[in-house]
Formats: structure tokens, sequence, C-alpha cells
């Protein structure tokens, strides 16, 4: 049944099929090719009604084929087009009406699913000329016109989040645009740039930063809503066009919601992790600014939002301009600053905790400016590393210093500062070799100082990396240790001679509040379990050197014993041997705030008493008991047996008393329960409320204070 031989008929005479004769043959490939399903025939009557259509086809719609017939044929054609425009049944009822032949005429199939045809028919006629009908043939399209439709959505999204792409967001904005002139209102524009994106992705691998970036793109469209479009740009930038968005309060509380949200961690695998986001906000401004200039002004507030420490957003104002301008003559003149001598290295000492003696110094790079002066490298360094020149600048350090350090003493060492980039080219090691030999200088007094931040690149070339410059026998340092994002199991992976703790943790150290002690005495801790010697960096005051020295670290290194210096005065320096401090007020002395259960023998008595803080040279002290003034007294609280003292004052139930020999503030540390419980009583009445204050904190954890 179906096949062209069994002509289903309808109208008697008047089918053309009649007027045809039938080969077996013919027939056979005929049904070959409907049931291939590639395509199927059909042919109507000359007023319009199928009386012939392939069973595949009725098969396809669900049907019977012999229910279709003497039915009209456009009855099989959906009126709906996509975009709801022309139809294609009208198309075919006007051709079919007008006995016009077509070819490739595509419709869609009135059915659920949806199902496209290509279909061509010519009319017919007999020998008289007559018209017959019409008959013809049509393939099935419904694939190819589902692809179509997907390169389409590909074309408009972006593949990783679905978010509309680069072009799909040009078009939103010139919309944005356009409307915004026509309704006399203003649209506004984000662009986004992930922070620490880089990180996660080279740490926890691609797939994983993918995965980030999915949810990022659900995070955001959460935000947006319907406010706006949001798209991906491509990495990790993104764009929201706002078409009716204009009004800086809103646009500010929008852009801090996407900042606060963006930053909430995310868990990825199990990890959790955390980013943040920097947003730079333009509004159209009822000129004829085009989507190319709102775009680079976006561009310019998102470079100010990341300059002014990321996490931020900043609105685009015309200074931006002048201010991007000022950073592309910078990045000339820094181009030839090299070559024209405005670059030289200052050296800054480092020394030895205990003996003050200068171990080596750290070469810091300076750019004497023709027109700006001084500039830090702070700030030409990054701007070296973006545009390439970081390398040639990095090998003229090493250099430089490695020739004036051989100039010195031979125990005093130099340290240089690496840039990431310069440890990932693979041309490093032979660079250090070469420079040590043409300077002569031993390898053992070359320092190599870098950042947590080598540490995010793959981790074979690090390892690599690493045993070669061991190998030619410099030192390595681990720089502004504890400022980084990545964990601290390369510590035990890498050899480091050297960490040193950033200045960060180094300021604020001895504010009671801070915890920074604490830090410290950690990251000294873990490095001298691994043999590494530790340096404070950015050591500025006799407090600081006084807390660095307590809690263990090595060398020091700050402003207290040299800022950093030309090459003369370093060089009479290392001659010299030793820093000098500089002449100050009297020294005050370090302050632990403690509480801590004590026995006051006072005047053939044994007292319950406690401390409350204590330093080198005394502490103060509570007691119930009355006491006087100048009264000799022996404290006892588990430190080392008895303390001999004298009262200096009095008020209420504390007293300050001076030590006769300094203490050694070590021996209060750790705080264990103590040691000689059998001559410590702890009077009764601490005991209720022994920890309750709030201020009280044994060491080490509230570090030290100073009052
Ligand atoms: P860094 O390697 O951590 O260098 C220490 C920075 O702290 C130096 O700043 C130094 O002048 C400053 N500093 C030292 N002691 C004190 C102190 O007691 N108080 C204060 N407030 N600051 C102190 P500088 O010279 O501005 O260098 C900044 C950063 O620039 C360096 O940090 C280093 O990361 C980078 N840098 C400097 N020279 C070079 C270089 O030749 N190559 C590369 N790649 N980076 C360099
Ligand atoms: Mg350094
Ligand atoms: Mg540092």
């Amino acid at each position: 049944m179906g096949s062209l031989g069994r002509i289903l008929r309808s109208g008697g005479n008047s089918s053309p099929a009649e007027a045809r004769p039938q080969t077996s043959r013919a027939e056979n490939l005929l049904q070959e090719f409907e049931n291939s399903e590639k395509g199927w025939f059909w042919e109507t009557t000359r007023d319009g009604m199928l009386s012939y259509i392939s069973e595949s086809v009725a098969k396809a719609l669900g049907r019977e084929a012999a229910d279709l017939l003497d039915r009209p044929f456009t009855d099989l054609i959906s009126t709906e087009t996509e975009d709801g425009a022309a139809t294609s049944e009208r198309t075919l009822g006007f051709y079919l009406s007008s006995h016009v032949a077509f070819q490739d005429l595509i419709v869609r199939a009135k059915t659920k699913n949806e199902i496209w045809w290509s279909i061509t028919g010519r009319p017919v006629h007999n020998e008289l000329g007559h018209f017959f009908g019409f008959r013809g043939f049509a393939s099935d399209l419904t694939k190819v016109r589902q692809s179509e439709v997907e390169l389409d959505r590909l074309a408009k999204q972006d593949s990783l989040t679905g978010l509309a792409n680069r072009e799909m967001l040009r078009r939103a904005l010139d919309d944005a645009l356009l409307g915004a002139v026509r309704r006399k209102h203003r649209c506004g524009v984000f662009l986004l740039d992930l922070d620490r994106f880089k990180a996660v992705n080279d740490t926890l691998g691609h797939p994983a930063g993918d995965t980030l970036l999915r949810l990022v793109s659900l995070r955001l469209r959460e935000v947006i809503g319907d406010k706006g479009q949001v798209g991906r740009l491509g990495g990790d930038e993104f764009e929201v066009v706002l078409p009716a968005t204009s009004d800086k309060k809103e646009l500010s509380d929008l852009a801090q919601g996407i900042i606060d949200s963006l930053s909430r961690p995310y868990t990825i695998n199990g990890t959790a992790v955390s980013i943040g986001a920097s947003v730079g906000i333009v509004t159209s401004d009822y000129d004829d600014r085009t989507s190319d200039d709102l775009m680079r002004d976006a561009d310019l507030a998102l470079y100010a939002a990341k300059a002014a420490g990321k996490g931020c957003f900043r609105f685009f104002a015309p200074e931006m301009h002048e201010a991007a301008r000022q950073r592309q003559l910078m990045e000339s003149d820094l181009r030839v600053a090299l070559e024209k001598e405005q670059l030289w290295l200052a050296y800054q000492p480092c020394v030895d905790a205990s003996s003050e003696a200068v171990t080596g110094f750290e070469a810091l790079i300076r750019w004497n400016h023709p027109e700006h002066g001084s500039i830090s490298p702070a700030e030409f360094i990054p701007l070296a590393e973006e545009i390439g020149l970081i390398n040639e600048i990095g090998e003229w350090v090493m250099r430089t210093a490695c020739a004036t350090a051989a100039t010195w003493p031979e125990h005093i060492s130099v340290a240089v500062n690496l840039s990431p980039i310069q440890f990932k080219s693979h041309a490093l090691p032979t660079i250090v070799r070469m420079v040590l030999a043409d300077t002569r200088l031993d390898p053992e007094r070359l320092e190599l100082e870098i950042t947590e931040g080598v540490f995010l690149s793959n981790d074979d070339h690090v390892h690599d990396m690493i045993g070669a410059l061991k190998a030619i026998g410099v030192k390595l340092a681990l720089d502004d240790f504890g400022t980084g994002y990545s964990s601290l199991s390369y510590l035990q992976r890498v050899p480091f001679d050297k960490i040193k703790v950033d200045r960060s943790f180094v300021t604020g150290a001895t504010d009671p509040a801070s915890r920074n002690a604490a830090l410290i005495r950690a990251m000294v801790g873990l490095a001298s379990d691994l043999k590494m010697q530790t340096t404070a960096e950015g050591v500025e005051t006799q407090e600081e050197l006084a807390l660095v020295r307590e809690l263990g670290c090595s060398l020091v290194q700050g402003y207290i014993f040299g800022k950093p210096m030309p090459p003369e005065e370093a060089l009479e320096l290392a001659r010299k041997g030793a820093a000098t401090l500089p002449e100050q007020a009297p020294q005050r002395e370090l302050r632990i705030r403690i509480i801590r259960a004590a026995l006051l023998h006072y005047q053939g008595r044994v007292l319950g008493a406690r401390l409350r803080n204590i330093s080198t040279g005394g502490a103060l002290v509570e007691c119930r008991e009355p006491v006087e003034v100048g009264s000799n007294i022996q404290l006892d609280f588990a430190a080392g047996g008895l303390i001999d003292g004298e009262i200096r004052w009095t008020k209420g139930t504390q007293f300050g008393c001076q030590f006769r020999e300094p203490f050694d503030l070590k021996l209060l540390q750790p705080a264990k329960p103590a040691k000689k419980a059998s001559t410590v009583m702890t009077p009764t009445y601490l005991k209720a409320n022994d920890r309750s204050d709030d201020d009280a904190a044994d060491w080490p954890i509230s570090g030290g204070s100073t009052k």
C-alpha cells in the first residue's frame, strides 16, 4: 500500500495519474525512494485536493494516507511562521490556485512537533492543454532547519555560559542607544572583570574555571533580572547592557549588588573558591557617542576600578582619558628608560636580628623620570610586565646588582627581585649563569626573591626552574610571604633558603588588638622546622624590632636599619659591616598582656595575686590585699622561679612592680598549664572569673602590647 503504483484516486477521471503509463521498474525505483523517507510525492486535483500522498509523510503526520486524501493540500501546512510574518500556507495556496509552477517552497507542517518541508510542484495539463491539477515532490527539511536555528542561536550565544556573546551584546547596545535617543532617556553599560579568576583557573584547572564562569553567569543573571542584557565578552570579562537605567544611585546599587553576589564563595568539586569583581560603568549622554565610544569609556572606568584596588565599581569620568594618555606616554618613556640610563638600583640593608651585622642588601629598582621625577617600582614594574619589557629590565637589574655586590666584602650577599614573568622564561637559568660568570660573583652571594605568584603557573615548570636555579648554587627567598593566594604546601616542596615575612604583618604587630604577632610566630616556626631563615620586612620602630626579635625572626630589613640607599652608601655600609640604630627617644619596653595567677611574697606572707601585663622590666599586678609603695616583693607565676622586684606605685587593687633583673619573656610561652602546679595556687577569688576580662588573652594569641 502507498506506492505510486497504487495511485490513490480522487475525482475519478479527473486525476492526472491516469494520464500516465507506468512501468513496474519505475514503480520500484519510486517506491524505494519513498521508503527511504528522504522525500515524498504528492498530487492534487485541479481544485487543490490531495489525490495522492506518499505513505511515509502520512506516517510522519501520524495519519493514514487515505485520511489525507480529498482534503486541501494547504490543510497540511501551518499558517504560523516563526516570526509571525507572511505564511507559507498562503504562498502555497497562491501557487496552486494560480496554476504556477513552484520550487523549493519552504513550509512548516501543521503538527505539534516541528516538521519542515521543501516543496516543489508543477501544474499538470492533459494533451488538450487543460489544467488537471498539480504534481510534485517534497523533501524533509526539519534537521536542516533545526541546525540552522541552532547555528543562529550559537551565533548569538556564548557557548560556555549561554549568555549573549560579543556580537549579540553589540546589537543590544546599538538598540539600547537607538531606543535612548528616540525616547529621550539614557542607557547604562557595565563592564565587568573577575578578580583572581586567573588564579583559580591556574590552580584548579580549566574545567573548574569553566564551572566558575557558569556559576558567575547564573548569579549575574539573577542580580540583573529583566533590567538588561547580560553577556560574556570572553575570558572572565562580562558586560551588562541596561537599556533604561541611567540613574547614578540605581546603577551604583546594582553594581554593588553584582560585586557582593559574585564575591560570595563558590564550591567547585568540593573546594571553596573565592573571587571578586570590578565594574566599570558608563551611561549614554544624549550625544552622538557610538557603542564603540561607550565601550572604550567603560573600559577606562573598569581600569580605574581595578587600579583602585579591585572589588569595587567606578563611573567613567572624562579625566580618565587623560590618565590613559599619561599611561601611554609612560609606556613609551619606559621603553627608552634603560637606554637613557634613567633606571638605577638602590640597596636596602638586611641585618642579622641578634648581632645587627649587615648580611646583605636587597637591590630595589628606581626610575628617575626626566619630567615626573622618581617613579615607584610598584607603578612601573607591572607596566613593564604588561608591555613585555620585564625580561630586559630584569636582566639589567641582575647584572647591575651582581656587579655592585662584587665590590662588597665577600660575606655580604645581594638579593634581586624576580617577576613571575622572568621566572616563566626558560632562558632564566642561562641568564643567571652568564651574569654570575661575567661579574665573577660567587653564586652563593646571589639571592633570588620570588613571590607566591610564580606558583600559580604550571607545576612541572616551577619544579624544573627551581631545580635549575638551585643547581647553579644561588639562594632562593620567598618574598612578601603571607600575602599571596596559594596554599602553604609549596613551602614543603620548594627548598627556599629564606622566607620574607611581608611588611603588612610587621606593621601593627605591636598593636594589642592585632593577631599579627601570633601569625609571625607561626611563620617563623614553620620556616625553622623547614630549616629556612626568616626575614622580617618593613621594620620601622624599636618596638617592632623588639617584637620580631622576640618572635624569633633571624633577619631584619626595614627603615629602622636603613632605607634603600644609593650604591656608594651601600658600599660604605657594607665595609663598615654593622648598621647603627638611629638615636631615638628612650625605648619603650614591649609589654605583653597576660592574665596569669601568681603568688605574691609580701612582708613574710604569701598572697594570691594575678598578673595583668608584663615586660622585661616589670609587671602590672592585681591583688586584693593592700600593699605599700617601695616594698620588696617576690612573684611566683610559674615562669622559672621567684622573681624579685619592688613596688613602684599602687592604684586600687593594682600595683606596678619593677623587676630587679630583666625578665626573659620567652619563659612565658607556651602558655601550658603550670608545670609547678604544686607551688602555684590559684587564689579562690580568681577562679570564678579568671578569663572573664574581654581584654584578657594569654600569650601569644594577642601578641605584644605596648602601653
Ligand atoms: P619588595 O621586594 O617587597 O621590596 C620591599 C619594599 O618595601 C621596597 O619598596 C622597600 O623600599 C620597602 N620597604 C622596605 N623597608 C620598609 C620600611 O621599613 N617601611 C616601608 N614603608 N617600606 C619599606 P620599593 O622599593 O618601593 O619596591 C616595591 C616593590 O617593587 C618591591 O617589593 C618589589 O616587589 C618590586 N621591585 C622593586 N625592585 C624590583 C626589581 O628590580 N624587579 C622586580 N621584578 N620587582 C622589583
Ligand atoms: Mg623583595
Ligand atoms: Mg617584600
